[in-house]
């Protein structure tokens, strides 16, 4: 175990089916009394109706995207200048928290929306404040500094102190309404964070613990929710395993299979999470070694190999793409040397070149 680290966690969290019914009263004890709600189409009925009911929601966007594009991102933030707000509020998966973010981050400054994603101009020194509440059980985005932008076809990950949430919500009850499908891929996507935030090559103690149990709620709970999903004890599991795996990859970041879900995203369109999945059993196979023996025995397994039998099994029971040939045309030596390229694959614990990432790829031929 490593005796030296810095663990920071700044979020302030309120959890609990229906703490999303008190939204105007946290407003109030952060001191945000002019907001802009950022969300996507599902949330814009309800979204009116909190603008109408609470005076500090000066604005709405409720027009964001899966794979959110920086024009959204663009136009949440001229909101929040011609309102003057103080906070961006994203309400739903991580498209709509990430947008809110980056709509946060980049409202106080001069240049375009295009400077700042690029890198070309620094985010302003003064951010507005952001609140995240995830309808989603995945992404994490809640507790994380990190936002995921698309310009066009080209997706970019931004890490920065200015996309970290100030506070959030995280109300089970929210998620009672996402597909079987989306639940299916969220749900993996959370249990690839908390499985890269241990194996990642920073990680630490206080996540590892963190990591363990969302593995384990993951695996007690996923196909119950994906199979039903009014099953509230099931809902509520996976948010909370989705909020512990965002703070167990928080600050150790994610590794080699994020970096290779990039281009499955870029090249293939598969969605965040089932980019994931497709790579993490793979992964758990390659990655295997004491510390992850260990976690899989925590979370209730018998070791990694049945961790990686599980995760196949949940790809099988939603039918999500698993082998190459569901991809259609693969130039497999093109898609690993652009995985190898990706800065988290030098997080990965064990190297990975573009020949290691080949025999991979081919092997789920
Ligand atoms: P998403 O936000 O794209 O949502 C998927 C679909 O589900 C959308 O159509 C959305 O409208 C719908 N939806 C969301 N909540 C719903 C609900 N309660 N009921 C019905 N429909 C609902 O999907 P996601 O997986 O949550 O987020 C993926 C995005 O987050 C990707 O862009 C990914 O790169 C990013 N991401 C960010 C972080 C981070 O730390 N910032 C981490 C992981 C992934």
């Amino acid at each position: 175990m490593r005796n030296d680290f810095f663990y920071a966690q700044p979020v302030k969290i309120w959890f609990g089916e229906g703490c999303f019914a008190r939204l105007e009263e946290i407003l109030g004890e952060l001191s945000l009394e002019r907001c802009v709600l950022v969300c996507g189409r599902h949330f814009a009925p309800e979204a009116k109706k909190l603008q109408q009911q609470i005076p500090a929601i000066c604005a709405v966007f409720s027009e964001v995207e899966p794979n959110p594009q920086l024009s959204g991102a663009a136009q949440a933030a001229r909101l929040a200048r011609m309102h003057k707000a103080q906070a961006v509020i994203g309400i739903g998966g991580g498209s709509a928290m990430d947008t809110a973010k980056f709509a946060a981050a980049i409202a106080p400054g001069e240049a375009s929306a295009e400077a700042y994603w690029s890198g070309e101009v620094p985010l302003p020194a003064d951010p507005l404040a952001i609140l995240c509440v995830p309808t989603t059980a995945g992404t994490g985005s809640e507790v994380t500094q990190v936002s995921v932008i698309s310009h066009g076809s080209a997706k970019r990950t931004t890490n920065h102190p200015s996309f970290m949430p100030k506070a959030a919500m995280v109300d089970p009850l929210l998620s009672l309404s996402v597909s079987p499908y989306t639940t299916m891929i969220t749900g993996l996507d959370a249990m690839a964070h908390a499985l890269e935030g241990c194996w990642s090559k920073n990680h630490q103690p206080i996540p590892d613990l963190l990591a363990a149990e969302a593995v384990r709620l993951i695996l007690e709970n996923l196909s119950t929710a994906y199979r039903d999903g009014t099953d509230r004890e099931a809902r509520a599991a996976l948010s909370y395993a989705s909020l512990l795996a965002g703070l167990s990859f928080a600050q150790p970041k994610t590794a080699g299979c994020h970096a290779c879900s990039y281009p499955l995203s870029e090249w293939y369109h598969l969605p965040h999470g089932e980019a994931c999945a497709f790579t993490l059993d793979s992964f758990v196979t390659l990655n295997a070694d004491e510390r992850l023996e260990t976690l899989c025995r925590k979370a209730g397994l018998s070791g990694t190999a049945e961790l990686a039998s599980r995760i196949r099994a949940f790809k099988e029971e939603a039918g999500l793409k698993m082998r190459l040939s569901d991809l259609g045309e693969v130039d497999t030596a093109a898609l690993a040397a652009a995985c190898a390229a990706h800065p988290l694959m030098q997080n990965n614990p064990v190297p990975m070149d573009a020949a290691a990432l080949k025999a991979m790829f081919e092997a789920l031929r």
